[in-house]
C-alpha cells in the first residue's frame, strides 16, 4: 500500500493559528509520528511524505507528486480554526463524490479509529471542494484535528502524547481500511543469553597408571583433603587426574592450590573449565 503523507502547510505558509501554537508544526509533527508508526509496525506499506521540515510547497505541487508516485491513498492532515467556541474533529473528502464511493467507506472507517484516540468532540464526516481532494487522482482525504483556537483542543495539541494519540488513531484507521498486516512482533528487549560459567578445578596431580592415581587420592584424603579421580583423554591417552576440587571463584581455587603445595603436592595445578549453557 502507497501513502502519500501530507502535514498540511509549512515554510512561509504557517496555516492556523492561535494558543501561541502554528498550524504546520502540528501537523509536521503528527504526520511523522504517523509515519514512523506505520514503517515500524506494518508490513508492506510505503508512505511518501509532502515534506520532512519546515518547508514551503504548494498544493498542486502535492498533489502532483502523488499522483506521478501511484499512490493509494492521499492523506492530509491538518488543525481547524474559527471563533473560539469551536472544537472538535472532523474530515473532509472530494465534495463531488458519492457515500457509496470507496474514499467515502475509507473516511468512516478513519473517521470513527481518529475518535476512538484523539479526545475531540465528533464534528462528523463532511464533503468539500479542497484542491487536495479534488485533484489527487487516487481516494484521498483531509482530517482537521481540532481547532487551535479553542482553549481546549489547543491544551491538548501542546502535549507530545496528545499528537502521538492523533497519529495512533490514524494509523488505526489506515490499518483497518487497508488491512494493514502487522509485522510479526519482535521483542524489543530480547532476553539476554545465559552466561557462561566458568569452574576452576584443582588437581593434585595427573597420572597414566590408574594405580598411581588411586595411592594419590589416598594420600589426600589421609592429609584431610577430598579427592577424586577425574579421567580425561589427551592425544588418545587416557591420564587420570586427581580432582581435589572445583570453584566458581578463581580466588578459592587459588588458595587451595596453595594448601596443596604446601602439604607437598608440588604437582598440583588448576585448570579453568568454561561451560556454555
Ligand atoms: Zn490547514
Amino acid at each position: 500500500m502507497k501513502l502519500y503523507l501530507d502535514p498540511g502547510h509549512g515554510g512561509q505558509d504557517p496555516g492556523a493559528q492561535g494558543h501561541g501554537l502554528n498550524e504546520k508544526d502540528l501537523t509536521l509533527d503528527i504526520a511523522l509520528k504517523l509515519q514512523s508508526i506505520l514503517q515500524n509496525e506494518y508490513e508492506e506499506v510505503e508512505v511518501k511524505m509532502s515534506r520532512t521540515s519546515d518547508i514551503t510547497k504548494g498544493l498542486s505541487q502535492r498533489t502532483s507528486e502523488a499522483n506521478s508516485w501511484g499512490a493509494d491513498y492521499y492523506l492530509s492532515i491538518h488543525i481547524n480554526s474559527a471563533v473560539s467556541s469551536a472544537e472538535g474533529y472532523e474530515d473532509y473528502i472530494y465534495s463531488g463524490l458519492s457515500n457509496s464511493s470507496t474514499t467515502a467507506k475509507y473516511q468512516n472507517i478513519i473517521h470513527g479509529e481518529d475518535l476512538r484516540e484523539n479526545e475531540l468532540k465528533d464534528r462528523g464526516t463532511k464533503k468539500a471542494n479542497f484542491l487536495v481532494l479534488r485533484e489527487s487522482a487516487m481516494p484521498a482525504i483531509l482530517t482537521e484535528n481540532g481547532f487551535i483556537t479553542n482553549t481546549h483542543d489547543a491544551a491538548l495539541m501542546k502535549q507530545s502524547s496528545w499528537r502521538q494519540k492523533v497519529a495512533q488513531g490514524h494509523a488505526n484507521g489506515l490499518a483497518k481500511a487497508f488491512k494493514l498486516k502487522r509485522k510479526h512482533s519482535v521483542p524489543e528487549h530480547p532476553p539476554p543469553p545465559p552466561a557462561p560459567v566458568t569452574l576452576y578445578k584443582v588437581f593434585a596431580g595427573s597420572f597414566q597408571s590408574r594405580k598411581n592415581a588411586d595411592e594419590q587420592v589416598a594420600s589426600l584424603h589421609s592429609k584431610g583433603f577430598e579427592a577424586f579421580v577425574n579421567s580425561t583423554t589427551i592425544f588418545g591417552e587416557t591420564w587420570y587426574r586427581v580432582q581435589t576440587g572445583a570453584f566458581e571463584s578463581r580466588n578459592n581455587a587459588d588458595e587451595l592450590l596453595a594448601q596443596l603445595k604446601k602439604a607437598g603436592y608440588k604437582d598440583s595445578f588448576l585448570v579453568a573449565d568454561t561451560l556454555f549453557p
